[in-house]
């Protein structure tokens, strides 16, 4: 199985907001795109939003009419339907019944084990799981792990073809739930809840202690990384000096907060107060404009050889 030249037919079932931004990524990359979804009216928008783009490839953007005529010639397909398991596991085991036998089958589950999304399907060894950040065609990172009959040389050529197609492919040995993204993502939601709740702080100074603190230096490098860079002495003195104090840090943190309607209402609330009159789409936008030139300017990066994970 040789994914590395791109090129290569791909199909995207599910055209939503994740099945489209793949698309995006495929046809960038010069891989011609059938692109289905079961909803006919959301097929036409997507289809809409993917030809609005700047893509030189966009014109190697094929509907098909049929989960079995998207798959024509598919080498990989990128399944991206809604975030059910027993959807995911129907899918799957239509994809296996009309996708080209060595075709792969990749998932974008946000959690679910791969073992159970193949578990009806009679191939296993070709299904992973490839769980992007919204949106894939700006957010590179991806999370790549089989289930417990996937091929070892799928997962290869998996990740293999995710870095072609101009993508950052990171491998998990074995299934948690949430992956590495969401579980880190949750942890900090979760403090973040507790201070609130606490009565601690309110949500802007929490955004803005991440915006304009945390975050700057994580978009550089990761949290192990920054300790490394914080004391003269690197992660060993910046830890070991503060172990102490680490630890009865981390011993007070809080418990998981009750998630529910009132709670998510009152961070709604003081989002829309915080934007005041700027459209959310505007926001959105100027994110994804700005996230592309922070990775620009990235590219200048003393790490860049050891950053770049060896394939
Ligand atoms: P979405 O609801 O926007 O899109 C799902 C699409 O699948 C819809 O257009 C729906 O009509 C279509 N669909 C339903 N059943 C289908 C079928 N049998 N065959 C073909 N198409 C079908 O969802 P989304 O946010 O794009 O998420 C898609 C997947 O990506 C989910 O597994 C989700 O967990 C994952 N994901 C989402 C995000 C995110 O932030 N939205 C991030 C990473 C991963």
């Amino acid at each position: 199985m040789n994914l590395q030249t791109t090129g290569k037919p791909v199909a995207v079932v599910g055209s939503g907001v994740i099945g489209r931004s793949w698309a995006v990524v495929f046809l960038r990359a010069g891989c011609p795109t059938a692109l289905f979804d079961t909803d006919r009216a959301q097929l036409e928008r997507a289809s809409d939003w993917i030809r609005s783009h700047e893509l030189e490839g966009r014109e190697h953007l094929r509907v098909g009419d049929s989960l079995a005529d998207a798959m024509k010639g598919a080498v990989y397909v990128q399944e991206c339907g809604p975030e059910q398991l027993p959807v995911k596991q129907k899918l799957f085991a239509d994809l296996d019944r009309v996708a080209s036998p060595d075709s792969i089958l990749a998932s974008s589950t946000s959690a679910f084990d791969m073992t159970e999304i193949a578990r009806d399907v009679r191939h296993p060894g070709r299904c992973i799981v490839a769980h992007p950040v919204n949106p894939p065609h700006i957010v590179p990172v991806v999370e790549v792990l089989g289930g417990e009959r996937t091929d070892p040389a799928v997962v290869a050529a998996t990740r293999e073809f995710l870095h072609a197609v101009g993508q950052v492919p990171v491998l998990l040995r074995k299934h948690i739930h949430g992956f590495l993204l969401n579980r880190l993502q949750f942890a900090l939601v979760r403090e973040a809840v507790h201070l609130l709740k606490s009565g601690v702080t309110d949500l802007d100074a929490i955004d803005t202690v991440v915006r304009e603190g945390l975050g700057l230096r994580w978009a550089l490098l990761g949290p192990f990384a920054v300790a490394d860079t914080n004391s003269d002495g690197g992660a060993r003195t910046y830890f070991g000096g503060h172990e102490e104090w680490i630890m009865n840090l981390m011993n007070q943190l809080g418990p998981t907060p009750d998630f529910d309607k009132a709670l998510i209402e009152g961070i709604g609330q003081a989002l829309d107060a915080a934007r005041g009159e700027t459209p959310r789409e505007d926001v959105r936008a100027w994110r994804d404009r700005m996230v592309v030139e922070i990775r620009r300017l990235k590219a200048e990066n003393p790490l860049r050889k050891t950053q770049e994970q060896p394939l």
